[in-house]
């Protein structure tokens, strides 16, 4: 699958924010924007545009997207699917993208970053249940228990990442047992439990248009 192989700190300055693609480095002072949260390019500081709703809407969209690490297209599906859903379709899109197992291998603390746990779940690295899962948009659900392979515990990229992990905490819908390298999906999560600032209705809209 492709994916985006450009600067990721360029990204976070795009949006003005931090997406925290970079592992351990964005919890330091060498973040990018940390350092100097202005626009990319070489009038970004100078820039000042008007935003319209149409601008506003999208940048929601990007925001959202490059935490994930998705694709357009991937994006888009994963939208379709949640507009096909029953409920409010802003959340049951988080939901989907919380529910990546990508993600959930991040959020248990496995890998530093998205990027990173997706090429631990593609290298064969995390099993599902007793089974081996490398499917990054594979959907986990309730109940669910994810676990690092037995012959990968003492890989030093997931050693590192769970010891630096420990002070970052674990959503409240994720339990883990640090000592086994086991997480289990207790429940789907709920709005309150997605932390980063994303208006969602404005997603809705745009792909409403
Ligand atoms: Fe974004 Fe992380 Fe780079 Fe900071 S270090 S700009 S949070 S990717």
């Amino acid at each position: 699958m492709a994916r985006y192989r450009g600067p990721v700190c360029r990204l976070c300055r795009r949006e003005g924010m931090k997406l925290f693609l970079k592992g351990e480095r964005c919890y330091k002072e060498k973040c990018a924007i940390e350092r100097r949260n202005v626009p990319p390019g070489q009038h970004g500081a100078n820039r000042r545009r008007k935003v319209r709703a149409y601008g506003l809407q999208l940048r929601e969209k990007q925001k959202l997207r490059r935490i994930y690490g998705l694709l357009e297209g991937q994006f888009r599906r994963t939208f379709d699917s949640a507009n096909r859903q029953r409920g409010v379709t802003g959340e049951n899109l988080l939901n989907l993208l919380e529910l990546r197992l990508d993600n959930v291998v991040y959020s248990l603390g496995f890998a530093t970053s998205r990027s990173q746990a997706r090429q631990l779940v593609r290298h064969g690295h995390i099993e599902v249940n007793g089974r081996r899962v490398d499917v990054p948009s594979f959907r986990v659900k309730p109940t669910m228990v994810i676990t690092v392979r037995e012959r990968s515990r003492k890989v030093p990229s997931i050693t590192d990442a769970v010891e630096f992990a420990q002070g970052r905490g674990i959503p409240p819908w994720l339990e883990l047992d640090g000592a086994a390298l086991t997480g289990k999906v207790l429940e789907i999560p709920s709005r309150e439990d997605i932390r980063f600032p994303i208006q969602e209705q404005l997603i809705v809209e745009l792909y409403s248009r």
